[in-house]
Protein backbone atom coordinates (compact mmCIF):
# COMPACT_ATOMS: atom_id res chain seq x y z
CA UNK A 1 0.00 0.00 0.00
CA UNK A 2 2.47 2.72 0.61
CA UNK A 3 6.56 2.53 1.49
CA UNK A 4 6.53 4.97 4.25
CA UNK A 5 7.12 3.83 8.13
CA UNK A 6 3.91 2.62 9.84
CA UNK A 7 2.73 4.15 12.93
CA UNK A 8 1.56 3.44 16.44
CA UNK A 9 -1.78 2.95 17.15
CA UNK A 10 -2.71 2.02 20.80
CA UNK A 11 -5.76 0.61 21.94
CA UNK A 12 -7.14 1.14 25.50
CA UNK A 13 -10.07 0.48 27.23
CA UNK A 14 -11.17 -1.51 30.75
CA UNK A 15 -11.02 -5.13 30.91
CA UNK A 16 -14.59 -6.53 29.41
CA UNK A 17 -14.88 -3.68 27.03
CA UNK A 18 -14.22 -6.16 24.10
CA UNK A 19 -11.08 -4.61 22.84
CA UNK A 20 -9.46 -7.91 22.49
CA UNK A 21 -12.13 -9.18 20.34
CA UNK A 22 -11.65 -5.60 18.46
CA UNK A 23 -7.93 -5.82 18.09
CA UNK A 24 -8.10 -9.80 16.90
CA UNK A 25 -10.52 -8.72 13.56
CA UNK A 26 -8.18 -5.47 13.10
CA UNK A 27 -5.34 -7.51 12.64
CA UNK A 28 -6.65 -9.90 9.96
CA UNK A 29 -5.70 -7.33 7.58
CA UNK A 30 -1.63 -7.73 7.02
CA UNK A 31 -1.15 -3.91 6.66
CA UNK A 32 -1.23 -4.28 11.13
CA UNK A 33 1.27 -5.87 13.15
CA UNK A 34 -0.14 -6.76 16.88
CA UNK A 35 2.38 -6.14 19.64
CA UNK A 36 2.67 -9.00 22.07
CA UNK A 37 3.49 -7.89 25.65
CA UNK A 38 5.65 -9.20 28.09
CA UNK A 39 3.60 -10.19 31.70
CA UNK A 40 3.82 -11.48 35.00
CA UNK A 41 -0.09 -12.33 34.77
CA UNK A 42 0.03 -16.16 35.00
CA UNK A 43 -1.71 -17.60 31.53
CA UNK A 44 -4.94 -17.58 31.39
CA UNK A 45 -6.87 -21.26 29.99
CA UNK A 46 -5.67 -21.45 26.51
CA UNK A 47 -3.33 -18.22 26.52
CA UNK A 48 0.27 -19.35 24.57
CA UNK A 49 3.53 -17.97 24.99
CA UNK A 50 4.41 -15.87 22.41
CA UNK A 51 1.14 -15.27 20.98
CA UNK A 52 -1.34 -13.65 23.79
CA UNK A 53 2.11 -12.58 26.07
CA UNK A 54 5.60 -13.53 26.82
CA UNK A 55 5.23 -14.67 29.91
CA UNK A 56 7.68 -13.97 32.67
CA UNK A 57 8.55 -14.13 36.25
CA UNK A 58 8.87 -10.86 38.15
CA UNK A 59 12.79 -11.09 38.00
CA UNK A 60 12.76 -11.51 34.65
CA UNK A 61 10.68 -8.60 33.64
CA UNK A 62 12.50 -6.31 36.15
CA UNK A 63 15.45 -7.34 34.18
CA UNK A 64 14.06 -6.19 30.60
CA UNK A 65 13.62 -2.78 32.23
CA UNK A 66 17.07 -2.51 33.25
CA UNK A 67 18.08 -3.54 29.73
CA UNK A 68 15.67 -0.81 28.55
CA UNK A 69 14.36 -3.54 26.52
CA UNK A 70 10.57 -2.54 26.85
CA UNK A 71 8.96 0.80 25.01
CA UNK A 72 6.80 1.29 28.18
CA UNK A 73 5.96 -0.84 31.22
CA UNK A 74 2.89 -0.52 33.91
CA UNK A 75 1.35 -1.89 37.08
CA UNK A 76 -1.85 -3.17 36.77
CA UNK A 77 -4.04 -4.85 39.58
CA UNK A 78 -0.74 -6.52 40.91
CA UNK A 79 1.31 -7.49 37.80
CA UNK A 80 3.49 -5.82 35.67
CA UNK A 81 2.80 -5.64 32.02
CA UNK A 82 4.83 -4.07 29.02
CA UNK A 83 5.58 -3.31 25.53
CA UNK A 84 9.24 -4.90 23.65
CA UNK A 85 10.74 -2.68 22.29
CA UNK A 86 12.07 -4.51 19.25
CA UNK A 87 9.19 -5.58 17.65
CA UNK A 88 7.52 -2.27 17.55
CA UNK A 89 10.34 -0.44 15.93
CA UNK A 90 11.39 -3.25 13.44
CA UNK A 91 7.56 -3.07 12.53
CA UNK A 92 7.06 0.20 11.97
CA UNK A 93 10.36 0.22 9.73
CA UNK A 94 8.60 -2.43 7.57
CA UNK A 95 5.92 -0.12 7.19
CA UNK A 96 3.39 -1.59 9.41
CA UNK A 97 1.25 0.25 11.38
CA UNK A 98 1.64 -1.38 14.77
CA UNK A 99 -0.94 -1.98 17.36
CA UNK A 100 -0.09 -2.03 21.15
CA UNK A 101 -3.28 -3.38 22.96
CA UNK A 102 -2.34 -1.53 26.56
CA UNK A 103 -3.49 0.04 29.66
CA UNK A 104 -3.53 3.80 30.53
CA UNK A 105 -0.75 4.48 31.81
CA UNK A 106 1.65 2.98 29.36
CA UNK A 107 -0.42 4.88 26.34
CA UNK A 108 0.56 7.62 28.04
CA UNK A 109 4.28 6.90 28.18
CA UNK A 110 4.08 5.52 24.17
CA UNK A 111 2.62 9.22 23.50
CA UNK A 112 5.62 10.95 25.40
CA UNK A 113 8.28 8.87 23.42
CA UNK A 114 6.29 8.54 20.29
CA UNK A 115 3.92 11.85 19.52
CA UNK A 116 2.80 10.65 16.38
CA UNK A 117 1.25 7.73 18.12
CA UNK A 118 -2.80 7.48 18.24
CA UNK A 119 -4.13 6.55 21.13
CA UNK A 120 -7.50 5.12 20.94
CA UNK A 121 -9.72 4.58 24.20
CA UNK A 122 -12.39 1.79 23.69
CA UNK A 123 -15.64 1.49 26.33
CA UNK A 124 -18.80 -0.71 26.28
CA UNK A 125 -22.41 1.40 26.00
CA UNK A 126 -22.41 1.46 29.71
CA UNK A 127 -20.71 0.41 32.58
CA UNK A 128 -23.49 -1.98 33.67
CA UNK A 129 -22.83 -3.49 30.02
CA UNK A 130 -19.22 -3.79 31.39
CA UNK A 131 -19.88 -5.62 34.76
CA UNK A 132 -22.02 -7.98 32.95
CA UNK A 133 -19.39 -8.76 29.92
CA UNK A 134 -16.60 -9.04 32.41
CA UNK A 135 -19.08 -11.94 34.53
CA UNK A 136 -20.09 -13.73 31.54
CA UNK A 137 -16.17 -14.08 30.42
CA UNK A 138 -15.98 -16.00 33.45
CA UNK A 139 -12.27 -15.89 33.27
CA UNK A 140 -11.71 -14.13 36.73
CA UNK A 141 -12.62 -14.35 40.21
CA UNK A 142 -15.80 -12.09 41.74
CA UNK A 143 -12.96 -10.03 43.93
CA UNK A 144 -10.53 -9.53 40.60
CA UNK A 145 -13.73 -8.41 39.20
CA UNK A 146 -14.43 -5.72 41.27
CA UNK A 147 -10.52 -4.55 41.28
CA UNK A 148 -11.06 -4.38 37.59
CA UNK A 149 -14.36 -2.22 37.79
CA UNK A 150 -12.80 0.27 40.01
CA UNK A 151 -9.41 0.61 37.55
CA UNK A 152 -12.10 1.07 34.80
CA UNK A 153 -13.14 3.89 36.51
CA UNK A 154 -9.79 5.43 37.27
CA UNK A 155 -9.18 4.62 33.72
CA UNK A 156 -12.16 6.98 32.18
CA UNK A 157 -10.36 9.83 34.10
CA UNK A 158 -7.39 9.91 31.85
CA UNK A 159 -9.93 9.97 28.90
CA UNK A 160 -8.89 13.12 27.81
CA UNK A 161 -5.04 12.44 26.98
CA UNK A 162 -6.50 10.07 24.00
CA UNK A 163 -7.24 11.58 20.52
CA UNK A 164 -10.36 8.79 19.86
CA UNK A 165 -12.92 7.15 21.43
CA UNK A 166 -14.88 4.08 20.18
CA UNK A 167 -18.10 2.85 21.37
CA UNK A 168 -18.62 -0.56 21.33
CA UNK A 169 -21.95 -1.49 20.63
CA UNK A 170 -21.76 -3.46 17.66
CA UNK A 171 -17.68 -5.18 16.73
CA UNK A 172 -18.13 -4.76 13.34
CA UNK A 173 -18.57 -1.27 13.88
CA UNK A 174 -16.35 -0.73 16.10
CA UNK A 175 -13.36 -2.12 13.93
CA UNK A 176 -14.59 0.03 10.97
CA UNK A 177 -14.37 3.11 13.10
CA UNK A 178 -10.68 1.99 14.23
CA UNK A 179 -9.85 1.50 10.52
CA UNK A 180 -11.23 4.67 9.50
CA UNK A 181 -8.78 6.37 12.21
CA UNK A 182 -5.98 5.02 10.93
CA UNK A 183 -6.78 5.47 7.21
CA UNK A 184 -7.34 9.56 8.12
CA UNK A 185 -3.76 9.52 10.29
CA UNK A 186 -2.31 8.43 6.85
CA UNK A 187 -3.83 11.15 5.11
CA UNK A 188 -2.48 13.78 7.08
CA UNK A 189 -0.17 16.39 5.42
CA UNK A 190 2.59 15.36 8.25
CA UNK A 191 2.74 12.35 6.95
CA UNK A 192 2.12 12.87 3.00
CA UNK A 193 5.13 15.54 2.38
CA UNK A 194 7.45 13.25 0.23
CA UNK A 195 4.34 13.02 -1.90
CA UNK A 196 4.04 16.91 -2.34
CA UNK A 197 8.44 17.00 -2.96
CA UNK A 198 7.10 14.57 -6.03
CA UNK A 199 4.45 16.22 -7.18
CA UNK A 200 6.59 19.35 -7.49
CA UNK A 201 8.85 17.63 -9.07
CA UNK A 202 6.91 15.88 -12.05
P1 LIG B 1 -5.10 -8.73 30.85
O1 LIG B 1 -4.57 -9.23 32.14
O2 LIG B 1 -6.60 -8.62 30.85
O3 LIG B 1 -4.55 -9.49 29.66
O4 LIG B 1 -4.56 -7.23 30.68
C1 LIG B 1 -4.77 -6.29 31.69
C2 LIG B 1 -4.51 -4.90 31.16
O5 LIG B 1 -3.13 -4.75 30.82
C3 LIG B 1 -5.29 -4.59 29.89
O6 LIG B 1 -5.83 -3.28 30.01
C4 LIG B 1 -4.25 -4.64 28.80
O7 LIG B 1 -4.57 -3.77 27.73
C5 LIG B 1 -3.04 -4.13 29.56
N1 LIG B 1 -1.77 -4.50 28.93
C6 LIG B 1 -1.47 -5.60 28.19
N2 LIG B 1 -0.21 -5.54 27.75
C7 LIG B 1 0.31 -4.37 28.19
C8 LIG B 1 1.57 -3.72 28.04
O8 LIG B 1 2.50 -4.20 27.39
N3 LIG B 1 1.72 -2.52 28.66
C9 LIG B 1 0.74 -1.95 29.39
N4 LIG B 1 1.00 -0.76 29.92
N5 LIG B 1 -0.46 -2.52 29.54
C10 LIG B 1 -0.68 -3.71 28.95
Amino acid sequence: MNNTKGIIVVVSGPSGSGKGTIVSELIKNEQYALSISATTRKPRLGEEEGIHYFFKSKEEFMDMIEKRELVEWAEFCDNYYGTPKFYVESKMNEGKDVILEIEVQGALQVKKLYPEAVLIFIVPPSLKELKNRLINRGTESSEIIEKRLRRALEELEFINDYDYLVINDCIEQAVMDINTIIKAEHLKVNKRMSLIEKFKEE
